[in-house]
């Protein structure tokens, strides 16, 4: 069932947006390792390597584009998916983030959100944007993160962080549609836990959309819509697509 913390955050709107995220974060790793997570292993003793889901969702946004030199030459970057996509490696960014911060003392979720909206590079998402970057210009940030998250010397989060907000903004996203995208993907998490996404039951492709897609559409037509509402609204398509 929906969780109370996705209606706290539609009442705390005006609040820092970093810091619920990373709230949420905290407790979607909790639920799903365990609590002893920012370790760097979960309940059941499977190592986490939060760098490595980097750079495989890294690779996720790449396919988004026709980048095979050989292969559907013509063929437009599907630039819904990589919005999806850069949301996924937030989770991940976020995630290490926390993990990196609780492994070398340098304190907990507030103090990263602080450190976070004082960074200069913030500055870049907090201010509405729609334009997106070519494919190329795209393709060379995301490889960027790649190298950052394939370091295997001390990590340099400000700058993970930073080449972040720089694709946040070459995608045509910003602080508020970041943070919606981001709730949304919460939700339909929860939504896809509560519908047998664990026994491999849960429909993924919704009438030939996967249902990443259908919940931006849903989340981006309604501007008002609670996140309360856009899970009922996910339930409702859920079953006429399970009626037909
Ligand atoms: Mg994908
Ligand atoms: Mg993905």
């Amino acid at each position: 069932m929906l969780d109370i913390i996705h209606i706290e955050i539609y009442q705390g709107y005006q609040m820092d947006k970093i810091l619920l995220m990373l709230q949420l974060q905290a407790e979607l790793n909790d639920a799903t390792n365990g609590e002893d997570w920012t370790k760097g292993i979960t309940k059941n003793g499977r190592k986490i390597n939060w760098q490595r889901c980097i750079y495989m969702e890294c690779a996720e946004i790449i396919d988004s584009f026709s980048w095979k030199h050989w292969k559907s030459l013509n063929k437009e970057a599907d630039w819904d998916n990589i919005q999806i996509e850069v949301v996924d490696v937030w989770h991940f960014v976020i995630s290490l983030a926390i993990e990196n911060y609780s492994q070398t003392l340098r304190g907990g979720i507030d103090d990263l959100a602080i450190n976070i909206s004082e960074l200069k590079c913030f500055n870049k998402i907090d201010t509405t944007n729609e334009l997106f970057a070519s494919q190329e210009e795209v393709i060379e940030k995301v490889e960027n993160i790649m190298l950052h998250s394939l370091r295997e010397e001390i990590l340099n989060l400000e700058g993970l962080i930073c080449d972040f907000f720089d694709l946040v903004v070459m995608s045509g996203l910003d602080l508020e549609s970041l943070y919606k995208l981001y709730v949304g993907k919460n939700i339909l998490n929860q939504f896809r836990q509560d519908n047998g996404y664990k026994d491999g039951t849960y429909i993924k492709v919704w009438a030939g959309e996967e249902d990443n897609i259908v919940m931006k559409r849903v989340w981006q037509e309604n501007k008002n819509l609670k996140p309360d509402m856009l899970y009922k609204e996910l339930t409702k398509l859920y079953l006429e697509l399970n009626k037909s």
